[in-house]
């Protein structure tokens, strides 16, 4: 077992590392072997309430933060990228241990969300209003504004690349902010946590609460000094986060949400080519990706090639322990372990094919055999509910028009993909799918400059490019009353 040295256990409040008030603390587990990693300061209410004063102070117009010119505000995010790239490999490693993803994988989502953080540096002195030719002897602008005191909830299937995506635009547009990583991978924001404070960026800027949502997280999102929540999780969890954010104050929100997203393979694909884009687009993180496309939909002329590629290709994936060379670590935890081993036994039930898999694997740890289901039906609990596991349903289709209503026919709508060398069917494809993302010949190409999110109940708002910051402004319109007539 690869030994990681686990340096920040506190909560990270106005640049200070504190306990929890009520000095409770909870374990973070290492989901190879269901060990206890390190146990992690409890934030509650009243944590949060320190928290959200300190940003609340770090947001006044006087304040340090406030008062600092926009382009220092990006030369501070270019040192936070520059500090995480240069703890790649510990930070990597941290993650590794805390939500079992493929350490190489892990390094890339470090790579990766140190070009969001220079991203958004580059916007810091970008952000601009319009002039507007308004009616009257009037002249108008407008001025875009920080929403202000922001609470950011992580998710724990990509814990640094969340992190970034929520604070890099926040701090781009001047805010400050509250994060609250998941419960299961506290780590690695708080690692990050220190690497804000050496960067630089004044006390109350960024704070960090581990803790549980229903505490925590719902603290957050019921505080009046809170004016906006970003969060990444559930579909479940964001209903109640949009109705708590309404409660006190009329909160802004961004969700990012679930999705049952419909790879679909039309007959001109190469077989082994399309196979692979679709395992990948099922497979990657342990299918616990919220635009994972899971359905895959497969033209008639080529299914039975297809089906037998595609479980060739599940069965060889590598999966075991994650600091070595393999494709899949453990599930995150012993609840999501069960939950898709229970949509495995569905759809085992329920009559679809199982070409591959199908079980877990090995005794210790959560992990589970890549599984792949032939044959499936629409209406299938395995086609119709997320499972974020290592599963891909594989579904037959005839006709454009038949599979665009089969692939809209869900309450989701993160991600789609085709496949095929036709241009036409692929841009109608994209005209008609209802989705935020839409991917061509690839999948799940997601950069810091094109925006990210959901239609339907995949969330509101978008995440990277010009949307993501925008989602952190608010837009002043000042008005001038102009004298009438010759003046001077
Ligand atoms: P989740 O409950 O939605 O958790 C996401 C985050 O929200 C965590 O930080 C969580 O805290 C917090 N949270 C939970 N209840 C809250 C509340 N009442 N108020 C404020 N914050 C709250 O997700 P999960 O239970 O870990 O995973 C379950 C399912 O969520 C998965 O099967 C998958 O379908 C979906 N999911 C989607 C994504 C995505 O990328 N869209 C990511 C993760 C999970 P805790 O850490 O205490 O739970
Ligand atoms: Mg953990």
């Amino acid at each position: 077992m690869v030994k990681v040295d686990v340096k920040y256990t506190k909560l990270f409040i106005n640049n200070e590392w504190v306990e929890a008030v009520s000095k409770k603390t909870f374990s973070t587990i290492n989901p190879q072997d269901e060990t206890v990693i390190a146990n992690v300061a409890e934030g509650d209410k009243a944590d949060v309430d320190k928290a959200v004063a300190a940003a609340k102070k770090a947001f006044h117009r006087h304040s340090p933060w406030r008062t600092l010119d926009a382009s220092q505000r990006g030369v501070l995010m270019l040192k936070l990228a520059d500090l995480i790239e240069s703890q790649a490999r510990y930070l990597a490693e941290l993650e590794t241990l805390d939500c079992g993803k493929p350490i190489k994988d892990a390094e890339d989502e470090v790579y990766f969300s140190a070009t969001v953080l220079r991203y958004y540096a580059g916007k810091a002195d970008k952000i601009l209003g319009n002039t507007i030719p308004a009616d009257g002897e009037v002249l108008s602008f407008t001025l875009k504004e920080p929403v202000g005191v922001c609470g950011q909830i992580i998710p724990w299937n990509y814990p640094i690349p969340m992190m970034t995506w929520k604070i890099a635009p926040a701090l781009a547009a001047g805010c400050t902010v509250i994060v609250k990583p998941a419960e299961q991978t506290p780590l690695t924001a708080l690692a990050i946590a220190a690497l804000i404070k050496e960067a630089g960026f004044p006390p109350g800027v960024v704070n960090v609460v581990p803790g549980y949502g229903p505490t925590a997280g719902a603290a957050l999102t019921h505080h009046p000094d809170v004016d906006k929540v970003a969060f990444t999780g559930s579909t479940e969890v964001g209903r109640i986060i949009l109705g708590a954010a309404s409660a006190v104050n009329l909160k802004r929100v961004t969700l990012e949400l679930g999705g049952k997203s419909p790879l679909v393979v039309f007959n001109d694909a190469d077989v082994e080519k399309a196979a692979q884009i679709a395992h990948a687009a099922a497979f990657a993180n342990g299918g616990q990706c919220c635009c994972a496309g899971t359905r895959t939909y497969v033209q008639s002329g080529i299914y039975d090639q297809f089906i037998t590629k595609a479980a060739e290709i599940a069965q060889k994936r590598s999966v075991g322990n994650p600091f070595e060379n393999v494709q899949q670590g453990p599930q995150i935890d012993k609840e999501m372990y069960e939950k898709v081993l229970g949509y495995i036994e569905a759809g085992k039930q329920g009559g679809a094919r199982c070409l591959a898999g199908g079980d877990k694997l090995g005794s210790k740890g959560y992990y589970i055999k890549p599984t792949v289901f032939a044959d499936v039906k629409d209406d299938m609990k395995i086609a119709r509910e997320e499972i974020f596991g290592p599963v891909q349903s594989i579904f037959k289709f005839d006709t454009f028009e038949e599979v665009i209503d089969r692939a809209n026919d869900t309450n989701y709508g993160l991600g789609a993909g085709v496949i095929t060398n036709d241009i036409t069917k692929a841009l109608s494809f994209a005209k008609h799918i209802k989705s935020g993302s839409v991917w061509i010949n690839t999948y799940d190409h997601v950069t810091s400059q094109t925006p990210f999110g959901g239609f339907k109940d995949s969330g509101l708002g978008r995440e990277l490019g010009e949307d993501g910051i925008a989602q952190y402004l608010e837009t002043k319109t000042v008005t001038l009353a102009l004298p009438k007539g010759p003046q001077l």
